[in-house]
């Protein structure tokens, strides 16, 4: 077996590139389609009996075959096996969209009695499933600080698993995966990572040694704002019990929906780039703002993790959030109304640009949470001059003293 510790994420991208272009496409006979056909079934029809026993039994033995469609298609087990290829995982599970995928693995990994660490900078919702669900089935969870340390500091002999956000929703922290992962296996614990920010593409938590990557393809693979998917990649240790749990709660995914997101990632890696490279040019702009009081962003030499990125990432995207100073939250507020060209909205990973207002009080339970307003911006495709006079424009309402 290769080993891939060894290998530097970053030198893995250009054959990830060819992979999102070349994987995915099963030799049909020529003259052929590009894109595979979108496959629809609920029922498969078998031959005899016996033949459908033969499938049964197989199915039970943890084989994937098209048995039901409830347990995916044609279409979506190419999605799976991309997906499997880019994280270099075992095998993956889709499921209706990114939550579901997040709850699965909860789901999956966690008996009562058990104890699971989760990171303080999880997505919001994954933040409500922990604190709502896990205690009323007798798990135990504690948020903590994405740190090695910390998460060293908490680990007890009834963790099982360790749940992380890298880099975390909306502030960006990012964790030492590999020395977190080498902790959790002196201690048997097991290791999660939601790597809907890398995409597969820029950061693969499975060639750092973790057990399970979480994937919202909702937002940079499908990459159009019009459509809801999840996925669960595991290595071989976490994939057993990953694909069993995926039968008993019936995870799932329309082939249209596995079609779109195939069909995003052919152009992952080009979208990603110019969504750094919009990023870039805004961020630049905002820093130079007398408003501004920080810019949160991963590449950002002064970001306090930023050694972690350069080491373990293979590039960044257009997600960035801005912390204001000198001004009310009022103000904020009429700043991101009176944007035109970026839409005031929810997700993110799409073709345009978009504005979300935080609430900075919930962002944060145990790690520090920025003093001032607070707005998470999506660098979308269009002109960046015309971005930036659209930001230029909307200041008129921060007041003299933020000009
Ligand atoms: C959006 C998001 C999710 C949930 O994805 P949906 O497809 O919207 O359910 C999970 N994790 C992260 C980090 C996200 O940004």
């Amino acid at each position: 077996m290769p080993n891939n510790k060894k290998k530097k994420p970053g030198r893995e991208r250009g054959k990830s590139w060819t992979l999102l272009v070349h994987g995915a496409r099963p030799a049909l006979e020529q003259p052929a389609p590009v894109n595979p056909p979108i496959s629809r079934a609920s029922t498969y029809l078998h031959r005899t009996v016996a033949d459908m026993r033969d499938t049964e039994r197989r199915r039970a033995a943890g084989e994937r075959v098209k048995a039901y469609g409830r347990r995916g298609t044609d279409t979506g087990f190419l999605l799976e096996d991309l997906l499997v290829e880019l994280e270099g995982g075992h095998g993956a599970r889709l499921t209706s969209c990114g939550l579901a995928a997040n709850t699965l693995v909860f789901q999956t990994y966690l008996r009562p009695g058990d104890r699971v660490l989760v990171g303080d900078s999880v997505y919001g919702p994954v933040r409500k499933f922990v604190t709502k669900y896990l205690p009323a089935f007798g798990i135990a969870y504690e948020l903590v600080a994405t740190n090695a340390d910390e998460i060293a500091a908490k680990l007890t002999r009834e963790t099982k698993l360790i749940y992380l956000e890298c880099p975390g929703s909306t502030l960006f922290e990012l964790t030492d995966l590999p020395r977190v992962v080498s902790i959790a296996r002196a201690n048997g614990a097991l290791v999660a990572v939601d790597n809907t920010w890398g995409s597969a593409l820029l950061y693969n938590p499975i060639r750092l040694g973790a057990d399970i990557s979480i994937l919202s393809a909702t937002k940079y693979l499908a990459g159009h704002s019009d459509v809801l998917l999840g996925a669960v990649v595991a290595n071989e240790h976490a994939w057993p019990a990953l694909n069993e749990m995926a039968e008993l709660v019936g995870a799932s995914c329309a082939s249209e929906d596995a079609y779109l997101v195939l069909r995003g990632l052919r152009t992952l890696a080009v979208r990603l780039n110019e969504h750094a490279r919009q990023a870039g040019a805004l961020i630049e702009w905002f820093r130079k703002q007398p408003f501004t009081a920080k810019v949160y962003y991963p590449a950002l030499a002064d970001h306090p993790d930023h050694a972690i990125w350069k080491r373990d990432f293979s590039g960044s995207c257009g997600l960035f959030s801005v912390e204001f100073t000198g001004v009310t939250p009022t103000q904020v507020e009429a700043f991101v109304d009176a944007l035109e060209l970026f839409g005031i909205g929810s997700s993110w990973g799409g073709f345009e640009s978009l504005a979300r207002v935080e609430d900075v009080a919930s962002l944060r339970t145990v790690s520090s949470r920025p003093a001032g307003p607070l707005v998470r911006f999506h660098a979308g495709f269009e002109a960046v001059d015309d971005l930036i006079r659209d930001l230029e424009s909307a200041t008129r309402v921060l007041g003299e003293g933020a000009r």
